[in-house]
Parts: structure tokens; sequence; C-alpha cells
């Protein structure tokens, strides 16, 4: 049984980093929370968003190095929301995309405890929009596969065969320490060294940086990213869209916290 007495939990994606690419209704959310637990990967724009008076709580979490355990998050999410506080669980990107999402609804189920989501616009289409190109595209591609690098038992194996094939597009996450091994799998089924890949490391950050490479030079476009990267197998930065990456900052809207 659900309880109807205490409010939903809200799951809020925050975008990869900007508050441009923050949906209206998660920025309403945030404005109407008593209690935000947010990741690591949400950006300090985003956090700025929260009004000064809402409690906010760090619940990093993170492939490698120091982070919450799953279950003192999900913990943490049915203790706040059994207080009878607006909880908004806010996750970087797309919450819903690599984001744990599913441990986090059933430990709510677990306490009958009702949730509703907002999604959030997930790394790999701020990258691809970054570099000008589109993820799909009559007559090259038409499919577009999201994938990780990394699982629970260490590099993720994946359809190689077909991820190898021309034309094939792919935004890879957690991919940046698998780099050479996704390089190996791809050339063993016969994928091009000449293929196209874009290693968009910072997406929507005023460091933003993008690394243009081939499956050839992969790992050290990978190795030269220091922040959160997404590779995108299959496409490179298009010649107009070589703005200068300050131009990101000037990009309208400028939205405002509440005062
Ligand atoms: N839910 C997130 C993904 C979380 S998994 C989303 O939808 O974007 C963590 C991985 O996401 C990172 O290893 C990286 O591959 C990617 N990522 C998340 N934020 C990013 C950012 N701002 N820039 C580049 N990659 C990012």
């Amino acid at each position: 049984m659900t309880d109807t007495t205490l409010h939903p939990v809200t799951f809020a994606g925050a975008g990869p980093g900007a508050a441009a690419h923050l949906t209206l209704g998660v920025l309403a959310a945030l404005q109407a929370a008593e209690v935000v637990i947010h990741d690591r990967l949400v950006g300090p724009e985003v956090l700025a968003l929260i009004p000064a008076h809402v409690r906010r709580i760090d619940m990093g979490k993170e492939g490698f190095g120091p982070s919450a355990a799953q279950g003192d998050i999900n913990a943490a999410l049915v203790a706040h929301a059994q207080s009878g506080a607006r909880v908004v669980r806010l996750k970087g990107g797309d919450p819903g995309i690599f984001g744990r999402l599913d441990e986090e609804i059933e430990a709510l189920e677990a306490h009958g405890l009702a949730f509703t989501l907002l999604p959030g616009l997930t790394a790999a289409t701020v990258a691809a929009a970054e570099i000008g190109q589109s993820l799909t595209r009559r007559g090259r591609n038409a499919a577009l596969r999201i994938v990780t690098g990394h699982d629970m038992d260490g590099f993720a194996e994946q359809d190689w065969r077909g991820l190898a094939r021309k034309g094939e597009v792919a935004a890879i996450y957690m991919g940046k320490s698998s780099a050479r091994f996704l390089q190996g799998r791809l050339m063993m089924h016969g994928a091009d060294p000449a293929t196209p890949v874009t290693v968009v490391e910072n997406v929507s950050r005023p460091d933003q940086r993008r690394h243009e490479a081939t499956l050839a030079t992969l790992p050290e476009a990978a190795q030269a990213a220091r922040g959160p990267a997404v590779i995108l197998l299959g496409l490179s930065p298009r010649k107009a869209a070589r703005l200068p990456l300050s131009a990101l900052s000037d990009l309208p809207p400028k939205i405002e916290a509440l005062p």
C-alpha cells in the first residue's frame, strides 16, 4: 500500500551541467523542495538554483573514488520521505540513464512510498549538440546506442559486431578507463581504425573540452580527458560548430535563482 499522506519523492534530472540545460519542471520542483539529495555530477550552476532555505544533501556516487554506498542513499531517501518532507532526488543528466534509478525506486516501493519522475537532458544529447551533430541521420544510422564502458563486472561486453559496422553511432558513458578495451574489441570485429570518435569532457560546463579522434587514437583522447566524459563513436565535430567554448556561458536564457 502506498502512503498517500506523504509527499511523493521527485526524481529529477539536472542535465549535464549548465542551468540552460535544466527543464522548467525540474526548476519548479527544486523551488518547491524541502530536501534535495543530489549527486556529485550535478553542476554548480544547477545547485545554485536550489533556494537557500532548502536542506541540501550531497550523496555523490562515482564509479571510482569515495562515494556513498547505494544502501545509504536508499536509506536517506526513505527516511526523509517518511519524515513528511518534500524530497527531490536530483541526479546528473537523466535519472533513467545509468543512474541506478530502479534501485532507488524499489527502495521507496518497499516502504510504500510514492514517487514522480522528471527527466533531464542526458550527457550524450548535449555532447552531440556541442559538436554540432545529430545523433541519428537518414541513410547513416537508423539506431543510436547508449552503452556503458563499465558494468558491475568490470569492462562491459557489448554487441561489438553491431557497433563495429560502418555508420554506427554510439554514446559511450563511463568509457574513459575502458577506452583501450573498447578500441580492441571494435577493431577485432572489423571496425575501421579511421572511424571518427569525439570525446566530450565536462559537457555543458565552463571547462568543457572536446577531443577529436579516430578509433585508432581513442585511448589517447580518452586519457586526455580529466573530468566526466562521453565518447561519441561515429561522430566528429562539424566544422561550423567549432565555437570557442567560452561561448557556452553566453547561452540564453540566463536562469537566476529565486531571491
Ligand atoms: N545520468 C547521467 C549519466 C550518469 S553515469 C546522464 O544521463 O548523463 C556517469 C557518466 O555519465 C560519466 O562517466 C560520463 O560518461 C557521463 N557524464 C555525466 N555527466 C557528464 C558531463 N557533464 N560531461 C561528460 N560526461 C558526463
